[in-house]
């Protein structure tokens, strides 16, 4: 049914890997890794790195490690790490028994600093850090050595070692590796490899009070792996040379490090940072709050892996850095729900409508397809009675041009229902609608006439005494700014907040057969958009609907803008 062909996005590490299997590298394996660090949850642009890990190793036959990157202790936590691990798992992948900690790696962190020491590759600098910063110099300008730069190597290992027995307080030394102070890359500018550091670690407890740098533990943690393609985002880039150095001075294994752009998001922010911010200054309930770009955000919002994985594979991936509409993400939770949400009625702006010449007490069952694009998911019954709730917005009292809904004198089609006609109506003492009055013609059941009268309009509704109230959660994006990562200097991300991105409608009012919805159950409300049980606020005698995504599908105009300009 005029499927598009989708072409397959572009990958340029897909390049490198096939040209590394042709040459015969790694021995013709491929095994990446996803690397987080357990300080925080994972968000929409981890998803694409997770994506991204898994997609190769499952493309090329491979293996895909998680990896905590937990070198910082006062950051981590266990409890990240279990969200971490969910949020994988949910997003369907399965690390086997592979899931590793850089910080099982501090003893062979250690030893490998011993090894570079003894190689003259590194040295105990006693610079305060502000004394080490202005040493650096600048792009434009060389680096000056540090005096203490040509320790013996005797001293530099008593030094060392005396730092990890925790005889020296914080910053009164560090050990760096001995490169060279002019490099036209700062990062080669003896880099720090260690740092003192009395905290407890969530894992190490107190055995630690050195703790290894990410440039440092990141390389041989891969190393030790045996990993063979390092994909990380782009502001790596101008480390990899330090990655290659560590490494080759070691003479370890050494896999190759490649840099991708990281995904961003129109009308989003996506960095931890920011993303803790709303969460403790109260912008949002928590970071599972709907509108939240992390997992669990999307997954309480009501969106399917699928949906996410879909998207993270059409966006490709590039070594420029972009920003994506978000209505591609929204896009591909219509095409995934559209085959598998089954449809429901729902009212939530309720307008009574009466039928005055139907039978007070008469209560029919009337068919509704569940999903017309699956016939496999077959009907259902909802009960029409005399009194119904259809959308405020369904009725006007003075119809502009192009409105073909309910209106004086107007005959519309009830989905599944009958052909009504509007006789009267009744207004509240502000001039407010309140209730509709109308005639049916019995001979239309089912919504089709026999005369083959037509109607123009045809509206939802349901039996108001039959109908469940409930509660909806209607979103509009966290920030009226499209593009978050282009904030002008000075200027406070907190500005564009937008402070309309919830609305709390209730009672709305859904069919009967919602009643038992279960929590993460999701469907589409006819003419309303897509719908999911919030699993955390929904009570069996208040149920909370999340609305997901509307119906209204901007992506495909972009799509078609695009293809055409093409
Ligand atoms: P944040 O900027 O949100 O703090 P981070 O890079 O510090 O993110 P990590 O936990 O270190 O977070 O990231 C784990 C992995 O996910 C890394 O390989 C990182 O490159 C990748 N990643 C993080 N954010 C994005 C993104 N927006 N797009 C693609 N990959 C990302
Ligand atoms: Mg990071």
């Amino acid at each position: 049914m005029g499927k598009k062909e989708f072409k397959t996005p572009p990958n340029f590490i897909k390049d490198i890997i096939e040209e590394d299997l042709r040459a015969g590298r790694y021995g013709g394996r491929v095994h990446t890794r996803f690397p987080p660090e357990p300080n925080g949850f994972l968000h929409i642009g981890h998803a694409k790195s997770v994506c991204l890990n898994f997609g190769l190793a499952q493309e090329y036959n491979g293996l895909c490690n998680v990896r905590m990157d937990d070198t910082n202790p006062s950051t981590e936590d266990e409890a990240y790490v279990q969200a971490i691990k969910e949020d994988v798992r949910w997003l369907g992948f399965d690390w086997e028994d592979r899931f590793y900690y850089a910080s099982d790696y501090f003893d062979k962190l250690y030893e490998y600093a011993i090894e570079l020491i003894k190689k003259g590759k590194a040295y105990v600098d006693s610079l305060s850090q502000e004394e080490i910063r202005q040493y650096r110099g600048t792009l434009t300008e060389a680096g000056k050595e540090s005096p203490y730069r040509n320790r013996s190597i005797e001293e530099n290992l008593e030094l060392f070692e005396r730092m990890k027995k925790g005889e020296f307080p914080e910053g009164a030394h560090v050990l760096r590796a001995k490169i060279d102070m002019a490099h036209p890359n700062l990062n080669m500018r003896d880099p720090v490899m260690y740092r003192i550091k009395y905290a407890t670690h969530y894992r190490t407890g107190n055995r630690w009070c050195i703790y290894p740098t990410y440039d440092y533990a990141h390389c041989i943690s891969d190393s030790i792996e045996g990993i063979t393609h390092s994909i990380c985002t782009l502001e790596f880039e101008d480390h990899r040379p330090l990655y290659d150095w560590f490494l080759d001075e070691l003479g370890i294994y050494h896999p190759k490090q490649i840099e991708f752009a990281r995904l961003n998001l129109t009308y989003t922010v996506l960095s931890k940072r920011y993303l803790s911010i709303l969460v403790r200054e109260g912008y949002v309930t928590g970071w599972d709050d709907p509108r939240m770009p992390t997992i669990r955000g999307l997954r309480r919002r009501g969106y399917t892996p699928e949906a996410i994985k879909d998207f993270c594979e059409r966006i490709g991936v590039a070594k420029r850095n972009s920003v994506v509409d978000v209505a591609l993400l929204e896009h591909c939770l219509r095409e995934d729900l559209n085959k598998r949400a089954p449809r429901a009625m729902a009212v939530l702006r309720p307008l009574k409508l009466v039928i005055v010449n139907y039978p007070n007490d008469q209560v029919e069952e009337l068919e509704a397809v569940n999903n017309p694009e699956d016939p496999s998911m077959g009907t259902r019954k909802i009960p029409f009675s005399k009194v119904l709730y259809i959308e405020r917005d369904d009725f006007r009292e003075n119809p502009p041009k192009d409105y073909f809904r309910l209106a004086p004198g107007r005959e519309v089609r009830l989905r599944y229902g009958y052909y009504v006609t509007c006789v009267d109506f009744i207004k509240d003492s502000n001039g407010n609608v309140i209730e509709v009055h109308c005639t049916y013609d019995p001979e239309t059941r089912g919504g089709w006439s026999a005369d083959g009268r037509k109607v123009r309009g045809t509206i939802h509704w349901v039996s108001a005494r039959h109908a469940i109230p409930v509660e909806v959660r209607l979103y509009d994006y966290l920030f009226t700014k499209e593009d978050m990562t282009n904030l002008e200097e000075g200027e406070d991300f907190r500005q564009y907040i937008n402070p309309k991105s919830l609305e709390v409608l209730y009672p709305c009012y859904v069919e009967p057969s919602l009643a038992n919805a279960p929590p993460e159950s999701r469907y589409q409300f006819e003419r309303l958009g897509y719908f999911s049980v919030d699993p955390v606020d929904s009570k069996k005698d208040r149920l909370v609907f999340n609305r997901i995504v509307t119906l209204k599908d901007t992506w495909s105009k972009i799509e078609k803008k695009l293809t055409e300009n093409a």
